[in-house]
């Protein structure tokens, strides 16, 4: 048996299962994601600043319009991109698959693009839109308007600045975000699923130990190897977009 017969047999008799997606998966939309933002800048801004520091919570409240000019870039691009077969594959899953849960780092919001049922979505750095006033607190959906305009963008009720909902560097993860994973932890999965992830954060490998701990079966999908690789069940080394498509065919071709 071939390494994804043997990863599709053991999806297949999961009922509850966790994807956890990173900023690989959305690579293959040809997006350079949150912290995959460094390649385009080689890590250092045209202000000779690393990118994690443009993009904190300090510099935002600091030097609005530095982080904004950052964050726009990450929001065309976003924009200017689209969801794809990997993305696709996994919301098909979730179909066939009730208890079938996403865990996201990524920023895009491509997964509920795709189809991946919002109530079995964990987006734990946060999505792009809609902006909201850190004044007053009134949101601004029209991001695309506002990519297009005046940097920092402004509240239109009271000349606040906007930002997204998005996990900044030097920022807190969103209570609900990690209250919603740890409860679905403590219930346990049957599988996990790692996708384009470096599994540099404890909220990523730890579910990943865990479900192995207790008997269950883990993969991961990645073109290279990452701190996941030696604690894996398998490792299907590839593109997210190839891997998952073909997994799938595996998985509801018979
Ligand atoms: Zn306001």
């Amino acid at each position: 048996m071939s390494d994804i017969q043997r990863v599709a047999a053991a999806i297949k008799a999961a009922e509850r299962i966790l994807v956890i997606t990173g900023a690989g998966l959305s690579a293959d939309s040809g997006l350079p994601t949150y912290r995959g933002l460094g390649g385009l800048y080689n890590g250092v801004t045209e202000e000779g600043l690393p990118i994690e520091e443009a993009l904190s919570g300090p510099m935002l409240r600091r030097n609005p319009a530095l982080c904004w000019k950052y964050l726009a870039q990450l929001g065309r691009a976003c924009l200017g991109a689209r969801p794809n077969a990997g993305h696709e594959a996994i919301a098909q899953l979730q179909q066939l698959k009730p208890e079938c849960w996403v865990l996201t780092q990524n920023i895009d919001g491509y997964h509920r693009q795709a189809g991946s049922p919002p109530e079995r979505l964990i987006e734990i750095h946060g999505e792009l839109s809609p902006l909201f006033c850190q004044s007053c607190g009134a949101e601004s959906s029209d991001l695309v308007r506002h990519l297009a305009g005046e940097m920092p963008p402004k509240c239109h009720d009271c000349g606040g600045i906007l930002r997204p909902p998005v996990v900044l560097f030097e920022e807190m993860l969103p209570e609900q975000a990690i209250d919603s994973l740890y409860a679905e932890l403590r219930k346990g999965f049957d599988a996990v699923i790692s996708v384009g992830t470096t599994a540099s954060f404890p909220y990523i490998i730890e579910p990943v130990i865990r479900t192995r701990h207790a008997g269950g079966f883990t993969v991961e999908i990645n073109p290279a190897l990452t701190d996941l690789s030696p604690v894996v069940d398998v490792h299907l080394r590839g593109k997210a977009l190839d891997v998952l498509q073909g997994l799938l065919s595996h998985i509801s071709g018979d």
